[in-house]
C-alpha cells in the first residue's frame, strides 16, 4: 500500500513527500480510509507505531474539505494530549502537514504565561493542541469556547486518565457539539477507557496494531 492510495489529498500527499515518507505504517493504512470518511475511531496504538500522522493527515483533509470560517476564540480541531512534551511533538506535526493547507495551528499547555495564551487564542485557530486542564482554565476565562469543534481527537487516553483529568475529560465531553467526528487512542484498553470511548465517540471503527 501506498500513501497514494488512501484517498489522501494532493497537498497532505505532497508534505509527506517533503517529510520523505513513502509507506504508510500499518496504522495509517487502517486509519487513514475511514478517517477520510468522517468515521469515528478508536485505535489501540503505541507511541512509535505513527499514529500522530493516522489522525492528522486524513483530519487535515477533512478540515480542508469542509473549508468553514474559524470563529474568534475557538478552533475546529482539537487534540487532547497527556503531557506537554505530547501536545508539542503533535502541534508540530500538524504544522509540518497543516502549513501546505494553510491551516493554524497552536498549543496550549501548563506551565507557561496564560496570558500569552489568551491573546494567541483570541482571532480563533483551526488546530488546537492542549492539555486537558489548561484547556479548562482557558475556557473558564472565556479565552475560548469548543462550540466549533468539527474533530475531536485524543491522544493518549490512558495517559490522561492516569494522570487525574478524567473529571476535565467529562466536562470537555459536554462543552463539545454533539455533531462532530472523534478519535480516540489509547495503548491500552481498561474498563474506564471503554466507558470513555461510549461517551465520546458513535459507532467507532476499531484498529488495532
Ligand atoms: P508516532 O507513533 O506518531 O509518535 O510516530 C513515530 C515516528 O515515526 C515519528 O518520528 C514519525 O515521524 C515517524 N513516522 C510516522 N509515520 C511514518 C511513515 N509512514 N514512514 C516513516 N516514518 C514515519
Amino acid at each position: 500500500v501506498q500513501f497514494s492510495d488512501l484517498g489522501l489529498s494532493q497537498p497532505v500527499l505532497q508534505a509527506l513527500d517533503l517529510q520523505g515518507y513513502t509507506t504508510p505504517t500499518p496504522i495509517q493504512a487502517q486509519a487513514i480510509p475511514p478517517v477520510l470518511e468522517g468515521r469515528d475511531l478508536m485505535g489501540i496504538a503505541q507511541t512509535g507505531t505513527g499514529k500522530t500522522a493516522a489522525f492528522m493527515l486524513p483530519s487535515i483533509d477533512r478540515l480542508r474539505a469542509a473549508d468553514n470560517q474559524t470563529p474568534f476564540k475557538s478552533c475546529r480541531m482539537l487534540i487532547l494530549a497527556p503531557t506537554r512534551e505530547l501536545a508539542g511533538q503533535i502541534a508540530q506535526s500538524a504544522k509540518d502537514y497543516g502549513a501546505l493547507a494553510g491551516l493554524k495551528v497552536h498549543s496550549i499547555v501548563g506551565g507557561t504565561s496564560v496570558n500569552k495564551d489568551r491573546n494567541k487564542l483570541h482571532r480563533g485557530t483551526d488546530i488546537l493542541v492542549a492539555t486537558p486542564g489548561r484547556l479548562l482554565d482557558l475556557i473558564d476565562q472565556k479565552a475560548i469556547g469548543l462550540g466549533s469543534v468539527e474533530i475531536l481527537i485524543l491522544d493518549e487516553a490512558d495517559q490522561m486518565l492516569d494522570l487525574g483529568f478524567i473529571h476535565a475529560l467529562r466536562k470537555i465531553s459536554e462543552l463539545v457539539p454533539k455533531e462532530r467526528q472523534t478519535l480516540f487512542f489509547s495503548a491500552t484498553m481498561p474498563k474506564a477507557i471503554k466507558e470513555l470511548v461510549g461517551k465520546y465517540c458513535r459507532n467507532p471503527v476499531q484498529v488495532s496494531v
